[in-house]
């Protein structure tokens, strides 16, 4: 939340600057400490997100890929960044491993893709589809917090290690946490393989499939 509210604070002092003003003190900024939270409606924050460029994918995004579903969820699931088709579209997993999420929803969760929330930790594609860095996950957290506040899920599935690290702070290789449920303060985490890495490892589609059901099971015992 601090990257977010330093950024827009910067922001704001340069845009001040180039109106010319000085700068003397940053007291006059205290009155509009609430300009800096982030909204609280859905609308609003994907409106804010759209705009936002306060990392460096926003300079090669095409679309901001704020998320989509059901906005009273009890199931979200969170990926790691959106690739090209989902740069090109705006919309999270609808490439190929989009394709296999669906799928895994619809066979194994018996559930509609449009019940689940689905979003990622950063909301730009990142260039060649590298893993974000420290900096692009934390400056983008802010918008992922604030979805889970709105939403309310009670259970987080977290779609591989990047996903996991930066919802936990836990650096614990993913293939040892895999289908351990974690209680957070409001919501049950579960993390388990990235569908893209089962694009690449199909013989990894057991381990999820159980992780599943082991979602399937506390979604029943929890509504
Ligand atoms: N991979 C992700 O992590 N997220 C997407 O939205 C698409 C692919």
């Amino acid at each position: 939340m601090k990257n977010l509210k330093n950024a827009l604070l910067l922001k704001q002092l340069y845009q001040l600057k180039q109106l010319g003003f000085q700068y003397t003190s940053v007291s006059a900024f205290k009155e509009e400490e609430s300009n800096l939270l982030l909204p609280n409606t859905l609308e609003k924050l994907q409106k804010q997100a759209l705009a936002c460029h306060l990392c460096e994918l926003s300079k090669s995004r095409t679309n901001v890929v704020f998320g989509e579903g059901n906005l009273n969820a009890t199931l979200m699931f969170v990926g790691e960044a959106p690739g090209s088709s989902e740069d090109s579209i705006g919309k999270p997993f609808v490439g190929r491993s989009g394709e296999l999420l669906t799928k895994m929803i619809e066979n194994v969760l018996h559930m509609k893709r449009e019940d689940i929330y689905i979003t990622n930790i950063v909301k730009c594609r990142p260039p060649n589809n590298r893993t974000p860095t420290p900096t692009e996950a934390h400056t983008c957290q802010p918008y992922l917090l604030k979805q889970i506040e709105l939403i309310k899920p009670k259970l987080i599935v977290a779609l591989g290690a990047t996903a996991y690290h930066y919802l936990t702070g836990d650096e614990t290789p993913i293939s040892k946490v895999r289908g351990i449920a974690q209680q957070q303060e409001n919501y049950t985490i579960i993390p388990t393989f990235h569908p893209s890495y089962l694009l690449r490892n199909p013989s990894a589609k057991k381990e999820v499939f159980e992780d599943l059901l082991k979602v399937e099971k506390l979604l029943k015992n929890k509504l």
